[in-house]
């Protein structure tokens, strides 16, 4: 069975000073064992929300890492620098497409690195509005799919517990989410094209997380599709209140899940 999954990604908000007492109100409002639980931070809060809920059982990531181990790249950070400090990465989140120009080769060296380096990495993937439009959302996607595995052995991917998340670009932090049927085709389609590049097995075993303006009030829509396993949270994910409500539907989802499983 699949695990359920709720990743909270603050992009550049928080700074070193509050993020631990963020990360504390949220541990405490949104306490559910049969969910995981990721913070990622920016980078210069990552010591302070691990140290903030670790006990808590919350996991920190990071949310981008450098595709070389370490040089000269100025103002970078490598997989093993984040060693103790996280143990997630998000890679290839539309904002780092869009602004630092990420394409799915580099998206595919970062994955390397942070399978290499015991991250466990949260790739994103996601369709243009147009491409929606124009009716080439799959095969969009697909492509991000097949461009940031490839090459890669499908038991490394399985080991170092490979997260999909599908984020169409139009539907981050605009207020509009993607249907939960259009999200939950859109994950099968993802673990055909996983199958196909790595594994069977692994198809059946990634978690694929739906992104894209997901609040407590919307979380139920996506986890009653069976291939979403959860939420890949920006805004919603700074606010204590909103981690309770949508930690708290996905915990109802994973009982539902282990009782069907149970039979
Ligand atoms: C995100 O940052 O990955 C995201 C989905 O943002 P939001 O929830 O704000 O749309």
């Amino acid at each position: 069975m699949r695990p359920v999954i709720i990743a909270a990604n603050w992009k550049m908000n928080t700074t070193p000073a509050d993020a631990g007492s963020l990360a504390v109100t949220i541990a405490a409002a949104s306490r559910a064992p049969d969910v995981i639980r990721v913070i990622c931070p920016p980078y210069l809060s990552l010591a302070a929300v691990r140290d903030a809920v670790t006990e808590e059982g919350i996991d920190v990531g990071a949310q981008n890492v450098h595709h070389e181990l370490a040089g000269a790249y100025t103002g970078e950070i490598s997989a093993p620098m984040l060693a103790g400090l996280a143990t997630w990465v998000i890679l290839g989140h539309s904002e780092r497409r869009r602004d630092a120009l990420e394409s799915d080769a580099l998206i595919n060296r970062k994955l390397a690195r942070a399978l290499e380096s015991g991250l466990r990495p949260i790739v994103c993937v996601g369709e243009q509005l147009a491409d929606r439009d124009a009716g080439r959302a799959e095969d969009v996607v697909a492509a991000q799919v097949r461009g940031c595995l490839a090459g890669l052995d499908a038991a490394a991917l399985a080991d170092g517990g490979l997260v999909i998340a599908y984020e169409p670009v139009w539907a981050i932090g605009t207020g509009r989410t993607a249907s939960a049927a259009d999200a939950g085709a859109m994950s099968e389609a993802i673990r055909r094209v996983v199958a196909e590049v790595a594994s069977p097995e692994l198809a059946a075993a990634v978690p694929v997380l739906y992104g894209g303006s997901v609040t407590s009030a919307n979380i139920a829509e996506f986890l009653a599709e069976p291939s979403i396993d959860g939420a890949l949270v920006g805004g919603a994910s700074l606010k204590p209140a909103e981690m309770a409500g949508l930690v708290g539907q996905a915990s109802i989802t994973a009982a539902a899940r282990a009782a069907a499983q149970a039979g």
